[in-house]
């Protein structure tokens, strides 16, 4: 797992917005463009691409920021309650973020979603392209594609596998017993409750299930009557080596101009992007990393270590056409969801992982939010 390593609290508006659709078509046709499109037969992918885009309404992409804020929140405390609790160590920083965008029409839209996000309770500044390189001078190079900027003084940097390890570590030391490598294969029913787990290994007894597995959710959802709007959308990261600190960035950095997006992470630069919807494959395309790879040099020239082994990755987002993930009781009287995260998974773990506690234990959730439907 080498995700974008962002814990983007205040930066949730979904993908799904009208400024989306307009660039849509230009996007598509591009070829060197962040977002990809490739047919694959699947009833699945087409339902999935109808409903993305009738989700890209301002009234819709307004509903799941609100919904997304309150969860992002809560998935901040928890974490930081998590850290003083557990003292987890997993390169948790807090270097700010500056979302950057090279047209005056980006930065316009840009001003509008802070001031909405303002309403809701969000610290964040516009800035002019002088005041974006005086808050991160390693963009100096870069200044001719910055139009201005969005400053997020919140913002913050964790790795995700050394935080799942952590995770499953304490979760062992408090008796879970933890199964690697056993894919859950189907369930057993009695009445309206699921008794056991069907896997590779054969039957696991239980009490109750949470299904959270990713992208292929869709598909084990099905054996419980589910139809999940969950597809994936394959994103690519590499590691990058810094080789001069002077000339790397220092907060966390996203171009929009590219999709890209940068975080300084333990001495290296986590550099991560693309959008593609071509299924359920995890092949690492070379011509992504060297996209990847030319954006570094571009963006932050001598910055990193280009000739070093940049751990180039693949991974799928688990995405809902709204962006908002599914998280309640679906299916059975014993099962929960917890799906559908898509670019936010690591930024809104611990508060999902919150809710499906709150509710295995019965309890009222401290956040209500409209998650998206599992049907
Ligand atoms: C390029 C890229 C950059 C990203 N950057 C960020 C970022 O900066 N910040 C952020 O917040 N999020 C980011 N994300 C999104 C984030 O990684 C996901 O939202 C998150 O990983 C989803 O978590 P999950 O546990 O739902 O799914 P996953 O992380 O996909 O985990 C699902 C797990 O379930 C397992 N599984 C699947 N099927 C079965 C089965 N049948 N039985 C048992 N196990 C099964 C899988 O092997 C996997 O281990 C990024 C994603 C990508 C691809």
């Amino acid at each position: 797992m080498a995700n974008g390593a962002q814990l983007s609290y205040s930066y949730v508006e979904p993908l799904a917005t009208p400024a989306t659709l307009r660039k849509m078509p230009a996007l598509l046709l591009d070829r060197g463009s962040p977002l990809r499109f490739r047919l694959t037969g699947e009833p699945a992918q087409l339902r999935w691409g109808l409903r993305f885009l009738r989700a890209c309404t301002s009234a819709q992409a307004q509903r799941a920021t609100a919904a997304l804020l309150a969860l992002a929140e809560l998935s901040r405390s928890e974490l930081h309650a998590a850290v003083a609790a557990d003292g987890l160590r997993f390169d948790h920083a807090r270097p700010g973020k500056l979302v950057v965008y090279d047209s005056a029409a980006g930065l316009a839209g840009a001003r509008r979603q802070v001031e909405l996000q303002r309403a809701l309770g969000c610290t964040q500044q516009v800035l002019s392209c002088a005041q974006c390189l005086a808050r991160e001078p390693a963009l100096a190079a870069y200044a001719a594609h910055i139009a201005g900027g969005v400053w997020t003084p919140g913002e913050e940097v964790a790795d995700p596998l050394r935080l799942a390890g952590e995770l499953a570590e304490r979760a062992a030391r408090h008796g879970a017993e933890l199964r690697w490598r056993c894919a859950a294969t189907g369930f057993m029913r009695r009445g309206e409750r699921i008794v056991a787990v069907k896997t590779a290994a054969g039957e696991v007894e239980t009490d109750a299930v949470v299904l959270a597995n990713g992208a292929a959710a869709a598909r084990l959802g099905r054996a419980l009557g589910l139809r999940l709007p969950v597809y994936p959308l394959k994103g690519y990261s590499i590691t990058v080596p810094v080789a001069d600190p002077a000339r790397a960035p220092r907060v966390s950095v996203t171009d929009l101009r590219r999709k890209i997006v940068y975080a300084p992470l333990a001495g290296t630069l986590r550099v991560a992007g693309m959008a593609e919807l071509v299924g359920h494959d995890l092949r690492i395309d070379a011509r992504r990393i060297r996209q990847l790879t030319d954006a570094v040099a571009e963006t932050f020239p001598g910055a990193g270590d280009l000739d070093a082994d940049l751990r180039p990755w693949a991974g799928l987002r688990p995405a809902t056409p709204t962006s908002m993930p599914i998280v309640g009781a679906a299916g059975a009287a014993n099962v929960y969801l917890n799906v559908g995260h898509g670019a936010l998974g690591l930024t809104l773990a611990l508060g999902s992982a919150r809710l499906v506690q709150q509710m295995l234990a019965g309890q009222v959730p401290p956040v209500a939010v409209p998650f998206a439907r599992p049907r």
